[in-house]
This record gives C-alpha cells, structure tokens and sequence, in this order.
C-alpha cells in the first residue's frame, strides 16, 4: 500500500528559492526511507510538505491518497520529531507525554496507560516524574520520541532527530529507534545528512543533490542482520 507519495513537487520559498524541483516519490508501507542530502537541499520542506505543514508550489503529495493537511486534521496517523525535544520545561515526563493524548480527549486512566507504555519502551519507566532539566539531552530525545508514539501514528517523520547528540547516544538511539520501528510497524521518513545513519537506518535511501532539491537516486539498502 502507498502511504506517502510525492508527485513532481515543487517548492519555491520568496518566489526565487528553489527548495525543491519535481521532486518524485513513492513510499509504501512499513518503509524506512532516509532523506539523504546537503544542507539546504530540502529535506526539511520535503517532511514538512508530508506533515501538510507546507504546500506545495506545484505537483501535488499524498498521504493515503488524502492531503496531508486533511489527514492531520481527521486523524492521528502522522506525529512528527524534531531535532530539538521540544518539551514543556514546567511539564514532568509523564505529562508531556500525555500532552497529545489530553488533547485528543478520552479515558484519562486508558491515556495513561499508553503514556507509560511508550515511555516504558524507551527506557524511561522510572523517570515519570522527572522535568526535562534533569535529564541528559539522549533522554530528552527518548520523551519526545514516546511523546510522538503515543498517539499510535501510522507514519513517523524524524527530522535529525539525533544530530545533536553524541556519538554513543546517537548509536543507541537508532538501535532503539530500529526496535521500535519493528514493534509499532510504523512508516518512517528520516532526514539526515549523515550518510552512515541513513545506511544503518533505513530500508531505501533518497539522495537528493544540492539545490535545487532534486531526488538524484534512490538505493535499496540491504543489512547484514535480518529485519522483521
Ligand atoms: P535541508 O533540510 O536539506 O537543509 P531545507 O528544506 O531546510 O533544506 O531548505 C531548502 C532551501 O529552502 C534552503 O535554501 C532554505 O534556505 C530554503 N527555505 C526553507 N524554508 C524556508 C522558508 N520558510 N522561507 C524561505 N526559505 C526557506
Ligand atoms: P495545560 O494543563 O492547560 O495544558 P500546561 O500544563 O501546559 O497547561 O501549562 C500550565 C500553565 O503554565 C499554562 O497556563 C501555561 O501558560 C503556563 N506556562 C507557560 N510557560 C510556562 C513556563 N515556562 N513555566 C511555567 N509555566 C508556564
């Protein structure tokens, strides 16, 4: 099944920069595509245009054959990561975990049960509640990772999501990241400019060329331990 797909899409930002030319691609399923490219070749506006947090200049993309925009709108199938954790400084960890779950509504006890769930398979259990200033920055990625999880979405954008931690935290992470992709049977969309994570990561690279962002080529990455 097509679960995202881009067709020819163009952005252009002040009407002279050229984010992204006739940008094509189709993602099924519980793939695990990395967006691999220099700075400034739209990778960002590519996840955003996914999130329906841009539109498009030209061309058009797909969520489930819908709008991104309309899926956000009707569903919680699309939860996206930043780099930064983005977490309420005033808020324990619980309950920037629960922040999505409130907003949608529902059974307070069922909502925190799942909260826990998620922080439970990132490894942060015992940290309920902590506030984000006492914790390690990997830490902070691990809240705001369960935090997207915890509305079950169909598709996860990362947008480098481990680009500001150190190496050791960062190869955790992915490992963890790996999991939980197998576990949740997500979609996932992963920018990064880092050939090495898009090669351990994911399931098919697209490598963009500096501007304007154009998919340059698309690889299939075979691992050398088995996935699912
Ligand atoms: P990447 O994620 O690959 O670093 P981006 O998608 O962030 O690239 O940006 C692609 C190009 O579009 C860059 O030249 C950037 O400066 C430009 N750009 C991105 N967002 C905006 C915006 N909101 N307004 C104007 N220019 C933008
Ligand atoms: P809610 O429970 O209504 O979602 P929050 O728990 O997110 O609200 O925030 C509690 C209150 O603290 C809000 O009224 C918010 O405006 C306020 N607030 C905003 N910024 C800060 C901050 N940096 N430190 C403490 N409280 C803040």
């Amino acid at each position: 099944m097509e679960v995202v797909s881009y067709q020819r899409v163009s952005k252009v930002f002040n009407s002279e920069t050229v984010a992204l030319m006739e940008f094509d691609l189709s993602i099924k399923k519980g793939e695990f595509v990395s967006f691999l490219g220099p700075s400034g070749c739209g990778k960002s506006t590519a996840l955003r245009l996914a999130a329906g947090l841009e539109r498009p200049s030209n061309g058009t993309v797909k969520i489930f054959d819908k709008s991104p925009k309309k899926v956000i709108k009707q569903t919680n199938d699309i939860a996206f990561v930043f780099q930064d954790a983005n977490l309420l400084p005033w808020r324990t960890i619980l309950d920037n975990v629960l922040l999505p779950l409130e907003l949608r509504g529902g059974n307070k006890k069922e909502q925190k049960k799942e909260a826990i769930r998620v922080l439970e398979m990132v490894g942060l259990k015992d940290y309920l509640d902590y506030y984000p200033r006492q914790l390690s920055g990997g830490m902070k990625m691990r809240v705001s990772i369960a935090r997207a999880l915890a509305a079950k979405p169909k598709i996860l954008l990362m947008d480098e999501p481990f680009a500001a931690l150190d190496e050791i935290t960062r190869q955790t992470l992915q490992m963890e990241l790996l999991d939980i992709w197998q576990k949740e049977e997500m979609t996932i969309l992963f920018v990064t400019h880092n050939v090495f994570e898009a090669v351990f990561l994911s399931t098919r690279i697209a490598v963009m060329s500096a501007r304007p962002g154009r998919l340059s080529s698309e690889m299939e990455v075979d691992l050398p331990f088995p996935r699912k």
